[in-house]
Formats: structure tokens, C-alpha cells, sequence
């Protein structure tokens, strides 16, 4: 028997606005951070859970102190016991009476249980011995829908169901498993498209992108017409007729706005728009659909949680479904949402980048492969090429593929240099504050 001894935050920020990475028409200037936390027990194995929220930068802190409201629910508890009954483990935190007037279910403090419950199955996974997503991939049907709050989703999914698709989909697995190792998963790239980019880099960065496998790009548009125009046409010029062009919105738009904007965006052939309009505007969103169509309307980066996905099901309002792997409340709520979009045919193509998204959300695109859609058809990952260096498994992905890890754990643990120098403020790297100010300013 362990027990967790300790629950420690780190406000971790990279000063990325220097170089206006991630710059997009609702963001223009993120310093890319995570308010991370370490989970430590008494076993003696070494083994600590990680995990993380991923924040644009001001407002790290009350994230931070969210995950801090929450330490009493684990410290000091049996650790075997909680990773035993992750689905109990899961309802002990988002269940919390008091700290649910907070949400209920979404924003900071559902985020923060993310955070903690994705460091949980992070160190499930690394006493197992396993990458998250083969650890999942192992479970049987029974104890995959005992991880699931069903709450709120009966009316769209119900426990049964999602018993009887995972047992369908039990007898592929080691075939689709086989197939993962072999062929990789797809992935597609949003490193040519920030807003912030001038017109040479980003087809400097769109031929690149082609040139190492990738067979989809995605570009930020929302901020001018007149610009989207331009940028799209000079990407559709450095790529060719062949390779996906995505565009992504960020939330700039009215829906109607959205419709005629990508009238004149839809001539250079377009994947998807990504969220268009407000992540909460679920009738929008159904609008914006059918006034788009046939371009395919993406969105969940920020959809709050399980509840919204199943609206924006019902209402036929996503025909990509963009999980992310800090937005909702950890994995557990993820795997509803996946058994959500196999329920529905929806496709689902995971939001990553920011910080450490990429390496967290790829088992759980894994998992879906192997034990739940069994399919990676139309389906692709994110891939923003920023930022691996600072995690102890850094994504292996080339090809145009991410790679599956064989590492133990869920991919979420950062390097303990950078916990140090990134820390906020007192890191040296923003102890030089005045000098990232002065640059910053002049950079604008
Ligand atoms: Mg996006």
C-alpha cells in the first residue's frame, strides 16, 4: 500500500508572443504555459503523476490555484485505491458540492480536474508498465464504461451502447494494434498558418510541411478578408491541388458573418472552418453548417465538456469533432466524448499544439483507433512543431504521422530543468523580465 504524499503546482509560461507562435485572429500574442502539477506518493518507485492545464498566459495562476482547491480530494489517500476505480475516482472530483458551483462542469476548476485526473492516469499508466494508450487499449468493455459519468448523456448514449460498440470492436483490436505500430497515425500541421506569419514564411513553411509527409495544413484566418484571401490563395500556391487546406477561425464571427466570409474562402477547396463562431452558440454552429456545406464545420477545442459535444451531436452543428486533452475533465470525460462521436459517426481529429497537447492527446486518438471507432479513415491529429523539447517523451512524429510511444505514462511530463527555469515569475527566464519586455515591445 502508497500513499500520496504530496500534490505540487508549478505556473509554467514560455515567452512565445516574442516570436508571435500561436499567433491567431482571437489570440495575438499567447505566452504558450501550463499550470502543472506533480502528483508524489511513498511507494519508493520513483514513479510521480503528471499533468497539466494549457493556458495563453495571463490567468496561469488562477489555474493553478484551481488545481490547488483540489489537492484534498488526493492527499494523503491510498494511491492504489484511487487508480483502481478511476471511473469513482473521476466522480470524487467532479462531484466535489462545493467546488462545482464553480462550473458546474466546465471552465477553470473543470479544467483543474483534468489536470488531476489525467496525473492520475498518468502514474496508473507508468506502475503498469504501459503508454496510455496500449494501458486503455488493454481495458475490458465493462471497466471502459465504468469510467464514464453517464449523467446527462442517457438521452443520447447510454451505458449499454457503448458496452455493446466496445464489445464490437473488441475482436479488431490486436489487428488494429498491429496496424498502429506499422503505419503510425495522421497527422496533420498548423506550423505554416499563425496569423502573425508574413506571406513568404508561411509558403516557406507550407512546402516544408508537404516536403516531410504531411498531408493536410491548416491556416488561422478571421482577423481580414482581404488577407484570408491572399493567404489562402499563396498557400494553395505553395502546396498544390492535392493536400488539405484547413482554416481555422478562432471564434472571430457572427454566424452569418461566418457564412459569407467563407463564400469567399470556399473557391481555394477547404477541409474544414474551425470554430467559426462561439464554442458555446450550439444552434450557430447548426446554422453555420448549413450554410457552409458542403465544407465541414470542426469545433471542441473549446467545448467545456461531454454535455456540449452531445448537443452539438444532436444538433448536426460538427462534422469534425476536435477533442482536446486539458479542456475538459481529463480522460475519463474524453472517452465519453469519443463514445459520443463513434455513437454519432462523427469523425474526430484531436486539437493539439500549445504545450505538451500533442504528446497527452495522441493516446487518446491511439486508444480510439484500436478499441473504439476502429478507424483512422479521414481522421488526423494535430501537429504544432513547438515546444516537445521541455517533455521527458517528446511526440515522435515524422512522415506526416505521429509515432505510437512506447514510454509508460500519458505522454504529460515535463523535464525538471524546465519546471525550474520556466517557472513564473521566479524562473530565470522571466527573472530577465525587462529584458523579454523591451524585445517584446519592439517585436510588435
Ligand atoms: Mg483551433
Amino acid at each position: 500500500m502508497s500513499v500520496i504524499t504530496a500534490v505540487d503546482t508549478f505556473d509554467i509560461r514560455f515567452p512565445t508572443s516574442q516570436d508571435l507562435d500561436g499567433s491567431d485572429a482571437m489570440n495575438p500574442d499567447p505566452d504558450y504555459s501550463a499550470a502543472y502539477l506533480i502528483i508524489r506518493t511513498d511507494a519508493g518507485d520513483g514513479h510521480g503523476g503528471h499533468g497539466f492545464v494549457f493556458t495563453i498566459g495571463r490567468g496561469n495562476e488562477v489555474e493553478t490555484a484551481a488545481i490547488e482547491a483540489l489537492r484534498h480530494h488526493v492527499l494523503g489517500r491510498n494511491v492504489e485505491e484511487l487508480l483502481a476505480d478511476m471511473g469513482a475516482t473521476w466522480k470524487l472530483l467532479a462531484h466535489d458540492s462545493q467546488l462545482r458551483w464553480l462550473g458546474p462542469e466546465k471552465g477553470v476548476i473543470h479544467m483543474a480536474i483534468g489536470a488531476v485526473v489525467n496525473a492520475l492516469w498518468d502514474l496508473k499508466a507508468k506502475r503498469a508498465g504501459l503508454p496510455l494508450w496500449e494501458l486503455l487499449s488493454g481495458m475490458s468493455p465493462e471497466d471502459l464504461v465504468a469510467l464514464v459519468d453517464f449523467r446527462y448523456l442517457s438521452d443520447a448514449l447510454t451505458p449499454e451502447e457503448a458496452l455493446a460498440m466496445l464489445r464490437a470492436a473488441e475482436p479488431g483490436r490486436e489487428a488494429r494494434k498491429a496496424a498502429l505500430l506499422a503505419e503510425g497515425y495522421p497527422g496533420y500541421t498548423t506550423t505554416p498558418g499563425w496569423l502573425g506569419y508574413s506571406d513568404d514564411k508561411l509558403a516557406r513553411l507550407a512546402k516544408e510541411a508537404v516536403a516531410e509527409g504531411f498531408t493536410q495544413i491548416k491556416l488561422k484566418v478571421g482577423a481580414s478578408l482581404e488577407d484570408d484571401i491572399r493567404r489562402v490563395r499563396t498557400a494553395r500556391d505553395a502546396v498544390g491541388p492535392d493536400v488539405r487546406i484547413a482554416v481555422d477561425a478562432n471564434q472571430r464571427w457572427d454566424v452569418q458573418d461566418a457564412i459569407d466570409w467563407m463564400a469567399h474562402l470556399a473557391p481555394y477547396g477547404i477541409a474544414w472552418i474551425e470554430e467559426p463562431t462561439s464554442p458555446d452558440d450550439v444552434l450557430g454552429h447548426a446554422a453555420i453548417a448549413r450554410g457552409v456545406a458542403p465544407i465541414p464545420v470542426a469545433t471542441g477545442e473549446h467545448v467545456q465538456n461531454r454535455v456540449m459535444f452531445k448537443q452539438m451531436l444532436q444538433a448536426g452543428a460538427l462534422q469534425v469533432l476536435q477533442i482536446d486533452a486539458a479542456r475538459v475533465a481529463g480522460v475519463n470525460e474524453n472517452i465519453a466524448i469519443l463514445l459520443l462521436a463513434a455513437k454519432f459517426g462523427v469523425r474526430v481529429c484531436p486539437h493539439a499544439g500549445g504545450v505538451g497537447l500533442c504528446e497527452a492527446v495522441q493516446h487518446l486518438s491511439m486508444f480510439d483507433f484500436v478499441a473504439v471507432s476502429g478507424t483512422k479513415e479521414d481522421r488526423m491529429i494535430e501537429f504544432v512543431d513547438h515546444l516537445h523539447e521541455h517533455f521527458v517523451t517528446p511526440v515522435d512524429v515524422h512522415g506526416g504521422s505521429y509515432w505510437p510511444p512506447s514510454a509508460p505514462g500519458a505522454g504529460t511530463e515535463m523535464l525538471r530543468e524546465t519546471l525550474a527555469d520556466y517557472s513564473y515569475p521566479e524562473g530565470p527566464v522571466w527573472a530577465a523580465g525587462a529584458v523579454l519586455e523591451t524585445t517584446r515591445k519592439e517585436s510588435r
